[in-house]
This record gives C-alpha cells, structure tokens and sequence, in this order.
C-alpha cells in the first residue's frame, strides 16, 4: 500500500489573496507530491513497506543511512497538517478551547502571535514554526528543513511553513508579510480545537 497524495481540503484559490492558486498549484501539486514520489520510490521492496506514515518518520528518525526516507516521509506529514492547519476566512482570535489555553499559557493572544511570528521569522534557512502541547503546556517551536515535531515525542497544533517556495510567489522575499496573512487571515482554529480534546 503505497502512501497516498492527499486532496487540499479546499479549492486552489480559496486562500486568494493571501496564498494564490498558483502557490498552491506549485506547492500541493509539485512540491509535496514530489516528496510522496520520492518516498514511496524509496521505501519500495523495503520493511517500511506498507507502513503507515507515522511509523515510517518514527522508525527512521536520527538513524544515517535512512535519512531521505525520514525527510521526505516527514514532509509529506508536515504539508498534510499544514493545508489543515489553514481555512478561508480564518486567523484572526482564536476562539473555544484554544482561546482560554493561550491565555493561559502565553498571557493572551498578543504575545502568542508574537512567539509565532518571531519562530517563523528566525528559523534560518527552510523550515517550520509550530504551535505545540508539551507536558500539557502550549509551546512555539520551529524545525529545520524537514523537522517535524512528531518524531520528538512533541504534539503539534498547528504548523506554519517557513521554505521560501511556501511564500516567493506571493511575496518575494517577504517572510514576515506572509507570516501576518498566515496569522491574520489563514488559521484553522477549530482545527487546532480538534486536537485539543
Ligand atoms: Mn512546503
């Protein structure tokens, strides 16, 4: 059973003007396409072989001779969470659950979009920023390249990602702009609800 590409959970230009359909385009249908490509090409004949995704990223983490099969079965993982962790019409206050959580444990909203952003902003070279539970403690983190907070033990909320192809199309260099569309305009929270419990 091979790993499978899944759809967006919207259309390619539901997320105009913040993220065009020509970024989605590229994104979903080349990008993270490719990484399944890739993976299921190189785990074919293996014991990873019909292994659900998670298992794969777990049983191939900091281990040197698998570490394609880790990179790329961990973005396709983390591009799967991202298109969720994005709607349209979203971003903006957060709203149930997660709203008494961040003000709980970041001292409110503006502090939390502040962390994000910062996460995003500074993680140098290609990566993530997520919105993690740890020890049942909202936390920001941000992973390098294909990093992905499941292979640490670390339950991840809502991710953002922060590679260039993620944004140059719309914003050119403009990280930091994409960033506030993400925040204002683009998260799911009742996705990041649904992990809540
Ligand atoms: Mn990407």
């Amino acid at each position: 059973m091979a790993i499978v590409l899944p759809d967006l959970p919207y259309q390619k230009d539901a997320l105009t003007p913040y993220i065009s359909a020509k970024t989605l385009d590229f994104h979903h249908g080349k990008h993270h396409n490719a990484y399944v490509t890739n993976l299921n090409k190189l785990i074919e004949g293996t014991d990873l072989a019909g292994e659900a995704l998670e298992a794969i990223i777990q049983k191939t983490v900091n281990v040197a001779d698998k570490a394609a099969i880790f990179n790329n079965a961990a973005q396709v993982w983390n591009h799967t969470f991202y298109w969720q962790s994005m709607r349209p019409d979203g971003g903006g206050l957060p709203m149930g659950h997660i709203a008494k959580k961040i003000d709980a444990d970041f001292g409110g909203y503006d502090n939390f979009i502040e962390q994000l952003k910062n996460a995003g902003l500074t993680q140098f070279g290609s990566g993530w920023a997520w919105l993690v539970m740890k020890d049942n403690r909202l936390e920001i983190m941000k992973t390098a390249n294909a990093d992905t907070p499941i292979a640490h033990g670390v339950k991840p909320l809502l991710t953002v990602d922060v590679w260039e192809h993620a944004y140059y199309l719309d914003y050119q260099n403009g990280r930091g702009s994409y960033l506030e569309a993400f925040i204002n305009n683009l998260i799911n929270w009742e996705f990041v609800n649904s992990h809540l419990g």
